[in-house]
Order: C-alpha cells, then sequence, then structure tokens
C-alpha cells in the first residue's frame, strides 16, 4: 500500500501538497491507511460491502489488512473465497476512484451509489473471470433458481442478485 500515491506518500517523493487533509472526510492527512480503512465514507462503504456479503462488521478494525484479513478468514468454500477476495479488491479499487474523482473531477459520490458501483464492478469482472473460476460448481450463471432461497453461507445467492 505504500506505493499507492496517496498525499502522504506524493509529499514523501518531494511533491509539495498544500492540504494534506483527506479530500474526502477534510479531518485527518490523507495515507492510504485512512483512504481505504479509517476514512467514514470508507469504512461506510466497507460496512455496506460486509452486510451485502453478510459477514459481521467489527468495529475495532483499524487497518485495511485487518479489513482484508476479516473477509478472507470468513468461513465458506473456496469459490465462496475466490468471490469475496474480488469483491474486496473492487472495493479498494472503487474507494481509490471515489477519491480522484473528487480531486480531479469535483465530484463527490454517495456512499450508496460507490456501493452499487462496487457490486457492478464485482459481476462484471465475476463475468470476465477466467472459465476455471466459473468451472467452480455451482457456477454464478448457472445456479438453479432453488439457489436463490438458500440461506446466507451460500453467498453467491447475494452475487446473484446484483443481476436482476
Ligand atoms: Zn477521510
Amino acid at each position: 500500500m505504500g506505493k499507492i500515491a496517496t498525499k502522504n506518500e506524493l509529499q514523501k517523493r518531494g511533491i509539495g501538497i498544500p492540504d494534506m487533509l483527506c479530500e474526502t472526510c477534510d479531518f485527518e492527512e490523507e495515507n492510504a491507511n485512512h483512504l481505504f480503512a479509517k476514512c467514514v465514507t470508507a469504512r461506510s462503504i466497507w460496512w455496506n460491502i460486509f452486510s451485502w456479503l453478510k459477514i459481521p462488521w467489527q468495529t475495532n478494525l483499524d487497518s485495511l489488512q485487518e479489513i482484508l484479513d476479516l473477509i478472507q478468514n470468513s468461513p465458506g468454500a473456496k469459490t465462496w473465497k475466490r468471490h469475496v477476495h474480488m469483491i474486496a479488491i473492487a472495493t479498494v479499487w472503487r474507494i481509490w476512484n471515489v477519491r480522484n474523482r473528487r480531486i480531479f473531477e469535483g465530484e463527490g459520490i454517495s456512499v450508496q451509489k460507490a456501493v452499487d458501483l462496487i457490486k457492478e464492478d464485482s459481476f462484471i469482472w465475476k463475468l470476465r473471470s477466467p472459465p476455471s473460476l466459473l468451472r467452480s460448481p455451482p457456477s454464478l450463471l448457472r445456479s438453479p433458481p432453488s439457489l436463490l432461497r438458500s440461506p446466507p453461507q451460500k453467498p453467491y445467492v447475494y452475487l446473484k442478485n446484483v443481476c436482476i
């Protein structure tokens, strides 16, 4: 994460940054951990994603690594773990995108809109996954209707909902 061009990293590289505060909350210095894990916007987005994935949120999560570990260590089959890993990457990417839109286009988007976009990104990325990922049964796209009524321990159901 030290490579990402947050304000503190740019300053370390000798680039003059007039305002070190986070562009999203305007409250704390912008560094990778703040931007992706501690900022109120990032936490709201993660909370929604955890809720979508039916993974219990923990308020004491203090770093992106802790958030990713919690997602990766949540119980589930191998296929499920691949899906949540992809969703976690989509979430990090979208938080970075929200920040950049605010800085470079002067355009903020709501947490709900960001969450909707993460769900869309995850679904599109899933469709573009290598065939080996899609082959693992039950496939996202070939799930029989009965899976739509499955309990939360079959999280691909929620992915399926994205395209409905
Ligand atoms: Zn912030």
